[in-house]
């Protein structure tokens, strides 16, 4: 069966979507995306401050409704793939940070580096950088069709190995395809379906995060600014059982993040938004953002959880990957949210697969083996961390629990190594592990290379010998907050009731 005229069919268009149908019609390939959320394209970019909060949240991606930050590589992907995008999210608003700008204050070497200029992150909501990427997506050569629900694959199985060569749809009609691209995100059908097909086995291996996030929006008032950004794009720390950032987006709205147990039920009264906003007041750090009248609330609490950090390997006639189908983005792998790394990295696998097509064309099984390969290197060094950095939180968060750890099957680093935390806290005393540590953080490094390099390793021992640690936040602990909620939820309670 030849599939050679059809067009790359690409399941999703959100982030992971619209940044793969972007990069390959550039290149001139034919792409056709289908998205099951009709209100998604036509959307307009930007809005009035606080008008997209007030939506309802996308039932297949909520995160769309929750905190993000883009870290550099996501301004490196869009510099080197679509600058125009790149300047058309700074028109909508979006603020780059400059992170050489906002060095610890006990860093005491200040002196310029010559790749300062790549640490920059992006603050906006998540909603506007991804309108930003659909509209240009609309204006290239690109084939959409909204509402359009993919509820299977069509496999030719007559060969040696089989083959992906279309997709069906909810509606009965079938979609051939030379490639077909999975951007379904975290919770993508296409695993699923690939279960019933001879000769394909699926590996999914996780760790659950550990975390629900309870997020609420807020706006500057015109010529106020928000408080110090003391972790560089955010501000906040991880604290007694509960963490709290926030995270400034474009034009003025930021959002402020609880990250909790899931299995808090005391602290589940942080949905109410008086007993959020108080919450958010009790912790010094961070009352600046919300006190008097410098900002006001554009949302209602939103929480998330069920977060995973997750690897999806597929293998055919038992060598990896299956021709004719490559997932992108979530879809393939996820990490914890609080790590900011998903859509940086969904941009960067984007780009990886329209040069695997430059190289291996659409149709042969190379790309396949090439894309299983591009997760291996470039996405499961990310998981295998983030799950390393869970565990760290939660054997402090949950003394008790001693969960097995998970083997995602990364490239083990060097024995002697440090930890992304010890890096962590090296950095806020000394400029070059904080430089090292800014590039991992922002992916322009790898884990592997990075925390096992014993330059690195070396100047955090230094550090760590000196005596230099984490200056402490003063804020509550976890009962005083479960406290606080407690009070302004009991006051909002006292003031509705009637008499
Ligand atoms: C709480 C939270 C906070 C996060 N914060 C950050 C952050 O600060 N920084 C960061 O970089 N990343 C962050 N992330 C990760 C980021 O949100 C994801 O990496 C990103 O959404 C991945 O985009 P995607 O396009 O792969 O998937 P999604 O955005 O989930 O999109 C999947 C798309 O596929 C469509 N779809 C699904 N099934 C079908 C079907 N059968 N047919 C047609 N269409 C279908 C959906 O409607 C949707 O539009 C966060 C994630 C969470 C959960």
């Amino acid at each position: 069966m030849s599939t050679g005229d059809a067009p790359v069919v690409v399941l999703g268009g959100s982030i992971s979507g619209l940044a793969t149908a972007l990069f390959l019609s550039r290149r001139g390939v034919p792409v056709h995306v289908v998205e099951q959320d009709a209100g998604l394209v036509g959307a307009p970019a930007g809005g009035e401050p606080g008008e997209e909060e007030r939506r309802a949240p996308r039932s297949v991606t909520p995160q769309a409704a929750q905190s993000h930050a883009f870290v550099a590589l996501a301004r490196q992907v869009l510099l080197a793939e679509a600058p125009d995008v790149f300047g058309a999210l700074l028109a909508a608003g979006v603020e780059p940070i400059q992170l050489a700008e906002r060095l610890p204050p006990a860093v005491d070497d200040r002196s310029t580096r010559p790749d300062d200029d790549e640490l920059v992150v992006l603050g906006s909501r998540r909603t506007t950088f991804e309108s930003v990427l659909r509209r240009s997506a609309l204006e290239a050569e690109i084939t959409f069709e909204a509402g359009a629900k993919a509820s299977g694959l069509v496999v030719d199985a007559t060969g040696a190995r089989p083959r992906v060569v279309g997709v069906g749809l909810e509606d009965g009609r079938r979609l051939d395809a030379s490639l077909v691209v999975d951007t379904c995100g975290r919770r993508t059908p296409v695993p699923g379906w690939l279960g019933l097909v001879d000769d394909v086995e699926v590996d999914d291996t996780s760790s659950s995060c550990g975390i629900s996030y309870h997020t609420r929006f807020f706006q500057l008032r015109p010529g106020a600014t928000g408080g110090h950004l003391n972790r560089g794009y955010t501000a906040g720390s991880s604290f007694d059982r509960y963490s709290c950032l926030v995270f400034p987006g474009d034009l003025g709205a930021f959002s402020v993040t609880f990250g909790t147990l899931p299995e808090d039920r005391e602290l589940r009264n942080l949905t109410t938004p008086e007993a959020f906003t108080a919450a958010v007041l009790s912790i010094p750090l961070l009352a600046a953002w919300v006190e008097g009248d410098r900002s006001l609330p554009t949302s209602d609490v939103r929480s998330m959880t069920g977060m995973d950090n997750r690897v999806r390997r597929v293998r055919s006639a038992g060598r990896p990957g299956l021709p004719g189908l490559v997932s992108v983005g979530d879809a393939a792998a996820t990490s914890n949210p609080a790590h900011t790394r998903g859509t940086s990295l969904a941009l960067h696998h984007a780009r990886l697969l329209a040069e695997a097509v430059d190289r291996h064309g659409l149709l042969g099984a190379d790309l396949a083996e090439a894309m299983a390969q591009v997760v291996q290197d470039e996405l499961v060094p990310w998981v295998a961390d983030s799950a390393e950095q869970d565990a760290a939180r939660l054997s402090r968060w949950r003394p008790e629990g001693d969960a097995e750890p998970v083997d995602f099957g990364a490239p083990a680093l060097g024995a002697d190594r440090v930890a992304n935390g010890e890096a962590y806290v090296a950095a806020q005393a000394d400029r070059d592990v904080w430089q090292r540590f800014t590039r991992l953080q922002n992916l322009l490094e790898k884990p592997i290379g990075a925390l096992d390099d014993p330059a690195l390793v070396g100047d955090v021992r230094r550090v760590q010998a000196a005596g230099r640690s984490l200056p402490a936040a003063p804020a509550p602990d976890h009962d005083e907050l479960v406290e606080v909620v407690a009070r302004h939820r009991r006051e909002r309670r006292t003031v509705a009731a009637p008499s």
